[in-house]
């Protein structure tokens, strides 16, 4: 089996190092490909590759970067099918699932940002002074496994616009996909040097790119304690940091909620992807006077998410990404029976295929409602009054996303006191253009949109 290259200086090239990593599938646990496990020597290459490259970003107009852009576009949807086999491969979601939430909604918001950035001003005058906007630098943008193509899109694009340039190092669990993204990269002609392309396991080659003094900014997701790792690291050499963490969000019905919608937007956020996202709603906060409609509710809708092969168009839950993936889970689902909680839908399990799993009776001090188990697993917690209700939705040390379904005026003040990034109000749907980030243990900046572009300028007044 051929080791992808990396991609370095414009080209494909292999790395220096001779060591190499599997790319295991969790679907059979076969090795499905090689990516090298690069070397401090491959990392510095890059990183000089990027900084070369600045003079001639900042050279080109922002005209033709948006032209740049929209030829990677036009290359990723031309190579649909197979970038979405690549990631249901590496990843396991289904197919359905992979095409839809891992690439069309990312494509989308793709298209829609290069709309919106038309008519971007990089010069506004002011009373006084010039304010003029400038790339940051050099872009270290290090990405998890469980959005493969989106997470890596999300960061790269703006930055390109922006004029900055790029090393990208994917997560080692999910990183064929980012093979695509730099065939689209050199497909659609962006300078030499103005992306490049490392791989290789975060816990040896991520300080390397943390602390370096030639890397300007850290544009990290991931989980909430390699990113403190990592924010620290690069506050000690003063670098731009954006941080897109973990998250353990509430999902608040209040009563007189239409249960149906209330039921199919929380269960999908945390069944399908097998959990595996940062914005699941993964506590479900029940006024005690609907806690038992709503568990028989849960119990007769928790069978639509069937689990199996994720090339299979009846599946919806496919396997978790890793054997450590399923370990981490497991060990949660039954640390929530330690603690009492009571398993209202699901079992232990026993291999990486985990069945949707609902517990209740869970009050917010178990760890099952305070920990990120990012898995299949939802927490069920009633409470008496409403203001009980925001006290424990806020009562997280995380605050990515969060939904309220009951309703709209009351629905509307119980979301405007939700300490978090993103609030989901009765059938509102994600528009393309919304900033997602984090309050507090949820991560620094925000993604997507026009918000998610200035995260990449550095500010200057030029005082007249
Ligand atoms: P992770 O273990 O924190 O890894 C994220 C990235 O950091 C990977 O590329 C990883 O490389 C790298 N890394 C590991 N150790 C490093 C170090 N010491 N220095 C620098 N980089 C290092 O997270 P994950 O398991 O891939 O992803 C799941 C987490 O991401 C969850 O907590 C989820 O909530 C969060 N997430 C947040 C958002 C958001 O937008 N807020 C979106 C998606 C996911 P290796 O793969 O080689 O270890």
């Amino acid at each position: 089996m051929q080791t992808e290259p990396i991609y370095l200086d414009g080209q494909f090239t292999k790395a220096l190092t001779s060591a190499t990593l599997d790319v295991i599938s969790p679907i059979n646990q076969q090795v499905i490909g090689k990516v090298f496990d690069c070397n401090k020597q491959d990392i510095n290459n890059a990183i000089s590759a990027a900084k070369r490259a600045l003079q001639y970003t900042n050279q080109t107009s922002l005209t033709s970067r948006i032209a740049m852009a929209k030829r990677f576009i036009n290359y990723l949807k031309n190579n649909k099918a197979e970038i979405v086999r690549t990631i249901t491969l590496e990843l396991g979601s289904p197919i359905s699932y992979t095409k839809s939430n891992q690439f069309e909604v990312y494509i989308n918001e793709l298209d829609h940002l290069l709309k919106l950035i038309d008519n971007f001003q990089f010069t506004h005058h002011e009373t006084g002074y010039d304010l003029i906007k400038e790339s940051v630098g050099v872009v270290a943008c290090i990405t998890p496994w469980n959005f493969p193509l989106g997470q890596i899109t999300k960061k790269i694009i703006p930055a390109l616009l922006m004029g900055n340039t790029i090393i990208l190092k994917p997560s080692s669990q999910t990183p064929l996909v980012a093979s695509w993204i730099a065939k689209a990269i050199h497909y659609a002609g962006f300078p030499r040097g103005s992306f490049n392309l490392i791989t290789g396991k975060g816990s040896n080659i991520g300080k390397l790119l943390t602390s370096h003094p030639d890397i300007n900014m850290i544009t990290f997701t991931g989980s909430t304690e390699v990113g403190t790792q990592v924010a620290s690291a690069a506050v000690s050499t003063m670098k731009r940091i954006t941080m897109e963490l973990g998250g353990k969000s509430a999902s608040i019905i209040l009563e007189g909620a239409n249960l149906d919608i209330a039921l199919q937007k929380t269960l999908d956020t945390i069944f399908l992807n097998s959990g595996q996202t940062c914005s699941a709603l993964s506590r479900l906060l029940v006024p005690s006077s609907m806690k038992e409609e709503v568990e028989q509710a849960i119990i007769e809708r928790t069978q639509y998410y069937i689990v199996g092969d994720p090339f299979s168009s009846d599946t919806k839950v496919g396997p978790v990404q890793s054997q450590s993936q399923f370990e981490k889970v497991k060990s949660y689902i039954e640390l929530g029976v330690e603690e009492e909680a009571t398993l209202l839908v699901g079992e232990i399990p026993n291999n990486l295929y985990i069945k949707p799993t609902v517990f209740t009776n869970v009050t917010n001090n178990m760890k099952i409602a305070r920990e990120e188990i990012f898995g299949p697993v939802l927490s069920i917690i009633s409470y008496e009054t409403v203001d009980e209700a925001v006290e424990i939705a806020n009562d997280s040390p995380y605050g990515l996303n969060g939904a309220v379904f009951g309703p709209n005026d009351l629905a509307h003040q119980v979301a405007t006191q939700m300490k978090t990034g993103n609030i989901f109000i009765n059938t509102a749907d994600k528009p393309l253009n919304v900033p997602f980030g984090g309050y507090k243990y949820s991560g620094i900046g925000r993604e997507n949109g026009l918000l998610g572009v200035e995260e990449f300028i550095e500010y200057k007044a030029l005082i007249k």
